[in-house]
């Protein structure tokens, strides 16, 4: 199969004063095209370093990440947010919504970097708000919308141009145990119905349940490597 993700003896060092933080310690791993893959550690063990680093937020002191056939590394700042515009979708913990816009603008908001006409994308983000279940709160601010809600917001941000890889650090990290559970099963119905890629970021076994591969992060290395035989 396709590795449209490839990480290769990866190694994050942050300095803070005089202190070394290793991060990330040799990582190297793959994932392939339409997988759905989950990160699954404690707090503290490197999961949203090695989360960002594959969004091309930040870069690695060591080793080399793989998108699509394009290192990273060699691409200048302003051709890589291109490349994530155009190839990567990310959803939030805290939802990142933007408070003065509404559901529908927000959503809408990605797809006016792809020069998409106002009216198109106004079309495009209602559909998908839709699909979402939030057909009723178009004009709403994430201030007059549940935590559920807002997450729908996000993911529907996150998926609305259709990018080929999903990145999402502890989705459902402030959410109650229903709402996680319907939120998880979203994020994976959209991403198996579009065939995208799918990384979750959790501390939570019961979300790693979703994935088809689980990663096993302790002390910035990968642990373990697990098929989910169990997938719900
Ligand atoms: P997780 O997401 O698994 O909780 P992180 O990737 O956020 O873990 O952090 C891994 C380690 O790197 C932690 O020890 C953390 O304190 C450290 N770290 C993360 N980001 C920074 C940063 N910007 N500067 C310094 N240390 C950092
Ligand atoms: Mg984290």
């Amino acid at each position: 199969m396709e590795n449209i993700i490839s990480v290769q003896d990866v190694s994050k060092i942050y300095r803070v004063g005089s202190e070394k933080v290793v991060a990330l310690n040799n990582v190297t791993l793959n994932i392939s095209k339409g997988e759905i893959c989950c990160f699954l550690g404690p707090s503290g063990s490197g999961k949203s370093t090695l989360l960002n680093l594959l969004a091309g937020l930040e870069k690695p002191t060591k080793g080399r990440i793989i998108i699509k056939g394009q290192e990273l590394n060699k691409l200048s700042e302003n051709k890589l947010t291109k490349f994530r515009q155009k190839h990567i979708g990310f959803v939030f913990q805290s939802y990142n919504l933007l408070p003065t816009l509404s559901a529908l603008e927000n959503v809408s908001l990605p797809l006016a970097f792809r020069g998409i006409s106002k009216k198109k994308r106004e079309k495009i983000a209602k559909k998908i708000l839709k699909d979402v279940g939030l057909e009723t709160h178009l004009k709403h601010k994430p201030t007059q919308m549940s935590g559920g809600q807002q997450q729908r917001v996000g993911i529907a941000r996150a998926f609305v141009g259709k990018p080929e890889i999903v990145f999402a650090d502890e989705p459902t990290g402030n959410l109650d145990t229903k709402t996680t559970i319907e939120v998880m099963e979203l994020i994976t119905k959209m991403a198996r119905e579009n065939e995208q890629t799918l990384v979750i970021v959790t501390h939570d076994v019961e979300v790693a349940r979703y994935a088809d591969r689980i990663f096993y992060i302790r002390d910035g290395r990968i642990d373990k490597i697990e098929e989910n035989s169990a997938r719900v």
